[in-house]
């Protein structure tokens, strides 16, 4: 029966069926959320981690290269720069310090799931070795605080900080950036490094507002509320909307702490074993200068096929292939079902428990304690089967006319994705803003550059490789952009600018490789595919291949001179 292609296409059937549901009670798409969190809502944007607000004089100098954002990108964008003798660097973040993701996300339970060796930035140039295959969320966020020591980033650096409008002064060959802080400052080079899910995004539900008890996103964590271990929790009920990826993460310890946890649930994820171990001091005392880039380097070739394999492979027709890897992912998520029924004593959570849809059209989560959680006689699903919660009263979420009576009510429903910059207008030559050059699909060359908006870098954003270690994708691309700074100061060019072919090619060659699989129409919604909508050409990611993004880079740096205008 299981080799049968018909128990492929039933499931398939299933999918598809259940994505309809999802997708009926939100045809919307991404309308269905905010971020912008004025009025009521300004509270879910408050930093609960700075001690307090640093009052400072606006600051009105010129740097040589600015960064919006002092995360990863920022980060290992800066050591290169460093390396290439850059002296002058600025940080302008938004939270008080850098860690980007890793200094907003401080729920409980934050860790990363991709492996601590090839995740954490400049390991190499760290002389550091994670202290677990998967590492915490505070050992990520002191690695950041270190590089940027090393790298001398706080010198310059400005914390609790918005920019709020980047422009291009034609007659200086500058850039001008406003911030929140009446800032006016002038910078040469502008990296926007705001990273890809970094702005906070609410379900729009009516009453949302009218709740009386306490409530926060999960990237806002109020501890003082918590407490640090939770333990303020044991006589109050939580509930906490949204299963993502952030969600599965803390729901363990919600439910070890919490009186009663209620997880309101619209599509669950699929839960895979986080095979997570402390890293074996031997094996660490072993390693040779230059280990990281090693792996990256192999990561970055791929998986390797045998012989055999690649005979196989070659034999296969287009569609036999796609249809071979679709049967894989089925499998995969069918083994996904068999670990919630092992795991979950009552079927009925356990069935609710299930992920019907195609593996990678959600991102997958890994955790040991997430489903044994549902155990608990304190810890209730409750599971509105695609409609998600709608209504919430002063008391708490209503659902098929229950209501759910709370202390605390936690948003973990994720991050708007980046388009342009956030919380920023970036205005370049001729007044152009950025939204209005995007108005009939993005731009760019290799996801970083964009025509009309000279000495402007691009980290993170739409038309780059996609990748499940988004650090490797970023090292590449700050690898790139400090080349590109370094080969614009050794010629004494002042701007570097992407020629208009040069543009024009970087965007066929991603329309080129779009659409080649139905995946964004056949999966169930989500920030992969912009909730289900589907009608965006050119904006998404580069879906040529890491390999080959890379290898596009490369190419593009050896004729610096027919890519870029110089002046
Ligand atoms: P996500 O966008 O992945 O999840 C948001 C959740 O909110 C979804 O479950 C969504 O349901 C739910 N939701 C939205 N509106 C409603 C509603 N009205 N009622 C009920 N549920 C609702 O955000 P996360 O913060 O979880 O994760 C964001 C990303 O951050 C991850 O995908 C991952 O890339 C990264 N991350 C990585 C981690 C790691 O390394 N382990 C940990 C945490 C985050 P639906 O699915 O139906 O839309």
């Amino acid at each position: 029966m299981r080799n049968e292609q018909a128990y492929y296409d039933e499931i398939k059937k299933k999918f598809a069926e259940e994505r309809e549901i999802r997708v009926n009670f939100r045809p919307e798409g991404t309308a269905q959320f905010t971020s912008e969190f004025t009025g009521e809502l300004e509270k879910y944007a408050v930093d609960p981690y700075a001690e307090e607000r640093v009052e400072r004089e606006p600051i009105t100098d010129t740097v040589e290269c600015l960064f919006i954002g002092g995360g990863f990108s920022a980060l290992l964008t800066s050591a290169r720069l460093r390396e290439r003798g850059v002296e002058s660097i600025r940080i302008v973040e938004r939270g008080a310090d850098v860690g980007g993701t890793w200094y907003w996300n401080r729920y409980p339970g934050v860790a990363c799931d991709v492996v601590s060796y090839d995740y954490l930035p400049l390991l190499d140039e760290m002389n550091y070795v994670p202290k677990n295959h998967y590492s915490r969320g505070d050992e990520i966020l002191e690695h950041c605080q270190a590089i940027a020591n090393k790298y001398d980033l706080y010198d310059l650096a400005v914390f609790q900080t918005t920019v709020t409008s980047t422009t291009w002064l034609a007659s200086e060959q500058m850039w001008e950036l406003k911030t929140d802080r009446g800032d006016v400052m002038k910078a040469r080079f502008v990296i926007c490094a705001n990273g890809t899910l970094s702005k906070p995004k609410l379900a729009k539900i009516e009453g949302i507002n009218d709740f009386k008890g306490n409530s926060f996103h999960t990237s806002r964590w109020d501890y003082d509320f918590t407490g640090q271990d939770l333990s303020n929790l044991k006589d109050k009920v939580v509930g906490i909307i949204g299963t993502g990826a952030t969600a599965v993460q803390a729901v363990p310890g919600l439910g070890e702490s919490a009186k009663e946890l209620y997880v309101f649930q619209r599509t669950p994820s699929s839960i895979d074993i986080r095979n997570d171990w402390p890293t074996d001091p031997d094996w660490a005392a072993k390693l040779k200068p230059g280990w990281q880039q090693k792996r990256r380097e192999r990561n970055l070739q791929g998986p390797q096929l045998t012989e055999e394999q690649k005979k196989k492979q070659a034999s296969r027709t287009k569609e036999e292939k796609l249809r071979h890897q679709e049967n894989n992912n089925i499998d995969y998520m069918m083994r996904i079902h068999d670990r919630i029924e092992k795991t979950v004593d009552d079927p009925q959570t356990a069935e609710a428990l299930k992920p019907w849809y195609m593996f990678m059209c959600k991102r997958p989560c890994f955790h040991n304690d997430y489903l044994p959680t549902f155990n608990r006689p304190n810890v209730h699903l409750i599971d509105t089967h695609g409609e998600g919660i709608t209504k919430i009263t002063e008391k708490g979420p209503e659902f098929k006319g229950k209501e759910y009576e709370l202390d605390l009510l936690i948003f973990a429903t994720g991050f708007e994705v980046q388009k342009t910059g956030i919380y920023n207008q970036i205005i370049g030559k001729n007044n152009l803003d950025l939204e209005d050059k995007y108005s009939d699909g993005i731009r760019t060359l290799l996801g970083i550059h964009t025509e009309g908006f000279p000495n402007l870098f691009i980290m993170g954003g739409y038309q780059a490789s996609f990748q499940f270690n988004l650090t490797d994708m970023l090292q590449t691309q700050g690898d790139h952009i400090a080349d590109c700074i370094a080969y614009a100061r050794e010629h004494d060019h002042n701007t570097i600018e992407p020629t208009a072919a040069s543009e024009e090619w970087w965007v066929q060659e991603v329309i080129s490789h779009r659409g080649k699989t139905k995946r964004n129409e056949e999966c169930t919604p989500g920030y992969y595919n912009f909730e289900g909508e589907s009608n965006r050409r050119q904006d998404g990611n580069y879906n040529g291949g890491f390999l080959q993004y890379f290898n596009h880079m490369a190419e593009v740096r050896s004729k610096m001179q027919n890519s870029f205008i110089f002046d």
